[in-house]
Parts: structure tokens; C-alpha cells; sequence
């Protein structure tokens, strides 16, 4: 499933983000059979109005939901690029990840430290930014002196090495100048030729401004959240106001007694829904349903359940977001839209009025869809 990394300084309330998510997450854990539950890692569903729609049509007694699990890098520090602290092993998680999410400290409180002094989150993004940044250019350069010395024959290969080389040339250029390499224009072949260096400065980024629970009401009061959008407007990123406090109470509270405390602040969705659905927009996701009838061997049949795919992905390649056996074994899906599933009121009765189409292995999967699964294994 996706992974969003929660990066920060110390002392800026990353551990009572990351709590108030598994808290979450523990709640509904039952719904995530197929995640593997590390201690850095947190699990929540994103909700889907259509999702119940679909359930009570199809009676599915579970339903599961799309999830994002969200991994605790603590200890990315100043200097993690020349391997301070534990720095190289952070830098590796933040590879593995699908995006980032720095928490940025907007809240005043003399009692809790601030690792420079002062509250100031431009130079908070800043620090991160450049440990991401050297990790990036050091890369570039091993990478660049490799490709310089090689010395292939083969024409192929020779097209993607100078699209890498141009690719790689014009980031190196940004990434001195300390604007990130996701903010630099380059061709597919290009992208397609660097995918593997797994640059950090391509992933999204989204900045969590975490402030006083008084400010939540009315953030743009906060002089410090002005400043965060600022800068995540010049960086390419998204940006959500969070209290990461009011977060952790909340996943202690019963469903009746958030809608409360949230009326009581004067807002009307939780910052973590906020951030779920702000993660979603920003890494251009499509939501595709499925429904337990066919999915061989698991257990909570009969169910529906929802999966994220990046756009642009073909019917094998979003049954692989399943289980890769599914991928491998692909024959063809039969695949109805949600709004005509929803109008007809039953699989059955979709397929009886011809709604239901057989789609092969190039057909590039749309939102909403309904999808039922042949596979052979
Ligand atoms: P981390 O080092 O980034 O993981 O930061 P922590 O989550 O451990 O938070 C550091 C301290 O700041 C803890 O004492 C938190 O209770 C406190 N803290 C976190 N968020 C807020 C907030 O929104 N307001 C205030 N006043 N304190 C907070």
C-alpha cells in the first residue's frame, strides 16, 4: 500500500502525529488484512462515501478501505547527509517511501525546546531541504562519473544513458541553486532513464504546519502558517494546518464525542482526514473498487474493498496492487462504472442490462470502477 514518511526536526511534534496515527489505525486494524504492522508504522483508512454505497447494495458483510500507512523517520537531523546521528539509515527509509511529510513547528510554548532557539520554519524546512538536497547531489555525482566512463556499443542503450546524462545534468544544476529535483521540467524518457536513482527531492512533499489547538479555527491568525505556505507554494509541495495535540485526544474519543470537540474548536474534519485527502490529491491517485466474490483463498468473502493506483495504470497492473500473483496470473476483469453499479443496484443486474464490460490486459483502469477479477494461478 502507499507510504507517506513523517520527517521533521526534533521536538516538533512528529511522535504525537505518529501516535495519534496509530491510535487510529489500531481502531480499524481488523479492516487491513493484507498490511504488515511494524513498530514504525501506522495504518489508516481513507474514507469513501461510495465505499457504504456499494456495501449495502452488494449486503458484503466487510468492507475494507484504501489505506496509507504512515512510517516514523525520526532523526533526520542536520548533517544526516554526512552520516551524522544515524543519519544514512534515515536517508534510506525516505527512499522507500511514496511521499514525504515534514512536520513543521508553528506552535509557541517556552517549556518545549526548539532544537535553533526559535520557532522559524523556514529554517526548519531549509535544514531538512538541504540534507535532502546533498544526499541527492552526492548521488548525481557518482551516478554522472559512472555514465561518463561508460562505454556501450549498443544504440539503445546509448539514447537512455544521454537522456539520464541531460536529465541528471539540468537537476545537479537546481539542486546547486537548492531547488529540489521534482521542480525541474524533463522529458518521459528522461524520467523514465533516472527512475532508479530514487532521488529524494522528486518525491511530493507536504508540509504540516502544526500549531496551537487555538489556532486551528483560524490558522491563517498564525503568522508562522503564512510562512509555511509561502515556501511550499516555491517548493512545488502541498501543505495541511494540523494540531498534532488535538489529534492524539481525538483518537482517544468515541465517534459521537470527536464531531464535539471538533464543533467546540470551530472546524469540521480532522486534521488527519485533511491530511489523507490533501496525500491523495497531491500523488494524482484513482480509487478502484473490488469485490471479494473472486478473490480465491481470502476470507472475508463476501466484502467489497477499495485500492489506490497512480493514474495511467492498466487492469493487471491494479490487480498487482493486491497481491503480485494477481498480476502475473491477469486474464480479464469484468468492470462496470460505480455510477452504473450504484443505478443498477446489483452485479447481477448490471450484467443483465450489458453494463458490465470484459476488459483485457491494456485497459487503463478509471476512477470508480468496479472491477471483478479472473485470474489464473
Ligand atoms: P518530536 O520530537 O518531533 O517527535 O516531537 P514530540 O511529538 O515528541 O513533541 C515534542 C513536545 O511538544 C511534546 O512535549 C509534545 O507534547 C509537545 N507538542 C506537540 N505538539 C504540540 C502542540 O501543538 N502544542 C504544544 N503546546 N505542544 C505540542
Amino acid at each position: 500500500s502507499l507510504r507517506a514518511g513523517i520527517v521533521g526536526l526534533p521536538n516538533v511534534g512528529k511522535s504525537t502525529l505518529f501516535n495519534a496515527v496509530v491510535e487510529n489505525g489500531k481502531a480499524q486494524a481488523a479492516n487491513f488484512p493484507f498490511c504488515t504492522i511494524e513498530p514504525n508504522v501506522g495504518v489508516v483508512g481513507v474514507p469513501d462515501a461510495r465505499l457504504k454505497v456499494l456495501s449495502d447494495l452488494s449486503k458484503s458483510q466487510k468492507v475494507v478501505p484504501a489505506s496509507i500507512e504512515f512510517v516514523d523517520i525520526a532523526g533526520l537531523v542536520k548533517g544526516a547527509s554526512q552520516g551524522e546521528g544515524l543519519g544514512n539509515k534515515f536517508l534510506s527509509n525516505i527512499r522507500e517511501v511514496d511521499s514525504i511529510l515534514q512536520v513543521v513547528r508553528c506552535f509557541e510554548d517556552n517549556d518545549i525546546v526548539h532544537v535553533n532557539g526559535k520557532v522559524d520554519p523556514e529554517s526548519d524546512i531549509d535544514v531538512i531541504n538541504l540534507e535532502l538536497v546533498f544526499c541527492d547531489l552526492d548521488q548525481i555525482e557518482k551516478r554522472l562519473e559512472k555514465l561518463k566512463k561508460s562505454k556501450t556499443k549498443d544504440p539503445q542503450t546509448k539514447v537512455k544513458e544521454e537522456a539520464e546524462k541531460s536529465g541528471l545534468e539540468r537537476i545537479q544544476k537546481a539542486l546547486l541553486e537548492g531547488k529540489p529535483a521534482r521542480s525541474v521540467e524533463i522529458s518521459d524518457l528522461e524520467r523514465e532513464s533516472i527512475r532508479q536513482l530514487c532521488l529524494l527531492t522528486m518525491k511530493p512533499v507536504i508540509y504540516v504546519a502544526n500549531v496551537a489547538e487555538s489556532d486551528l479555527a483560524d490558522p491563517s491568525s498564525n503568522p508562522h502558517v503564512d510562512k509555511v505556505a509561502k515556501v511550499s507554494a516555491e517548493l512545488d509541495s502541498g501543505m495541511v494546518v494540523i494540531s498534532a495535540q488535538v489529534e492524539a485526544e481525538l483518537a482517544e474519543l468515541t465517534v459521537e464525542e470527536r464531531i464535539e470537540y471538533l464543533q467546540s474548536l470551530g472546524v469540521n474534519e480532522s486534521g488527519l482526514g485533511n491530511l489523507i485527502r490533501v496525500t491523495y490529491d497531491l500523488l494524482g491517485l484513482r480509487t478502484y473498487f473490488t469485490t471479494g466474490e473472486k478473490l480465491l483463498s481470502f476470507s472475508f468473502l463476501p466484502s467489497f474493498l477499495i485500492w489506490f493506483i497512480f493514474s495511467g495504470m492498466t487492469a493487471p497492473q491494479a490487480a498487482g496492487v493486491i497481491h503480485s500473483d494477481f498480476e502475473k496470473g491477469f486474464i480479464r476483469a469484468e468492470t462496470v462504472s460505480y455510477e452504473d453499479f450504484a443505478a443498477a443496484g446489483s452485479l447481477a443486474a448490471a450484467r443483465e442490462k450489458g453494463l458490465l464490460r470484459l476488459e483485457g490486459k491494456d485497459y487503463i483502469v478509471q476512477e470508480g470502477d468496479v472491477m471483478l477479477f479472473r485470474f489464473n494461478i
